[in-house]
Formats: structure tokens, sequence, C-alpha cells
């Protein structure tokens, strides 16, 4: 497991580098994931820059235990996803201007649907902007693991969902590899600035 250790500490001090250049994970905001096997995932730990990242700052842990001390608060809502969902291979989750503002304003419809917009093709096996993608959105809670559990429970109906926001806090979404979860990321940004702007339009 420790060259598989190696490998996912390297993608994701890169991710944080990327994902921070961009203001998506301001302070030591967000946290990140990557699956190692079947019962093990590489967690970021808390309070830390992310775009200062080393590979010491990234802890192995057992995705079927509690998490460990000084690993990330949000971890339950890293594990649950590795545990529901036996394809997803990387977890992101970022604190951007927009997703913030965005599922805080919206927060009362309990999600965000986003309809023909070109860059949904770049959401999963999506082959057309001819389509509805609905982004659940949750209210805050500081008590992460009831809140794993409510995103766990309302998750299990929606299997091709690839995200979800959290109101007045960010965006979780994952993949089936670090670039997928990564393109996810990208993609939704730009989607809930689509929807952000064209509410200030509508005004
Ligand atoms: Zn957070």
């Amino acid at each position: 497991m420790a060259t598989a250790l190696a490998e996912a500490a390297r993608e994701i001090v890169q991710v944080g580098q990327f994902l921070s250049l961009r203001n998506f994970v301001p302070a030591t905001s967000g946290n990140f994931s990557r699956r190692l096997d079947a019962r093990h995932a590489a967690v970021t730990r808390s309070g830390v820059d992310k775009g200062e990242l080393t590979e010491a700052d990234i802890l192995a842990l057992d995705i079927l235990a509690p998490p460990p001390p000084g690993s990330s608060a949000e971890t339950h809502l890293h594990l649950h996803l590795y545990r529901d969902r036996p394809h997803v291979q990387a977890v992101l989750h970022t604190h951007s201007m927009v997703s913030a503002l965005l599922s805080q304003l919206r927060q009362a419809e309990r999600e965000l649907r986003l309809t023909g917009y070109e860059l949904l093709k770049a959401l999963g096996d999506n082959r057309t902007h001819e389509t509805t993608i609905s982004i659940p959105i949750f209210p805050n809670d500081q008590d992460i693991p009831r809140l794993a559990a409510r995103v766990s429970e309302d998750l299990a109906k929606r299997p091709d969902t690839v995200a979800y926001l959290i109101a007045g806090h960010g965006l979780y979404t994952w993949g089936r590899s670090m670039a997928e979860a990564r393109r996810h990321t990208v993609a939704l940004e730009h989607l809930l600035t689509y929807e952000l702007e064209t509410m200030k339009v509508r005004r």
C-alpha cells in the first residue's frame, strides 16, 4: 500500500495546487481524498492550506473505521462515498464563492437543476446538452456524521449523481479517477456561475 499512498499523495498535492490557484479552496478550507484499495483511502489532514500541501499532509485510513484524529473534520463525507459507491476513486470538496453563494440562495429548492448547457457533457457519462442534471442541496450541519448519514441516504436514490452542494458552504464531487473528479469540479464551478449570473440578469 506504500506505493499506492505515495501515488495518491502526489495526485492530491497536485490537485490542491490546481484548485487553490483558482480560488476554490480559500484559507484552509476544502478537503480531498483518493481511494487506495477496496478498504482504504488517502485523505488530507485538517488545518492546512490546500495550495501548500506536502505528502506528509496526506493520511491513509480505513474506510470502514472511524476517522483518526488529525484527519479532516469532514472525512466522514468522503468515506461514505467510498463505502456506498465502489467505482468512486477520488472525492474533491471545495469552498468557492459561487458554490457557497448559490447553494445559500437556492437552499429552499433543495436541488439545483441544470438544463441545456454544453458543459453538462463534462459530467459523468452525459453525451448531450439536451438533458437536466439535478444537484442536491443539503442544509449545512456542524454534526458531520449526521450530515454524512443524511447525504448517504439521499444519494442512494440518485445513483447517477456526481455532486452535491451544502448550503452556504461548498461543493462535493467525485469521479472514477482524480482527473474525472477535477473535471467535474471545474465544470460545476462554471455551471454554478452560469446560474448565479442568470439570477442577476433576471432580477
Ligand atoms: Zn467544507
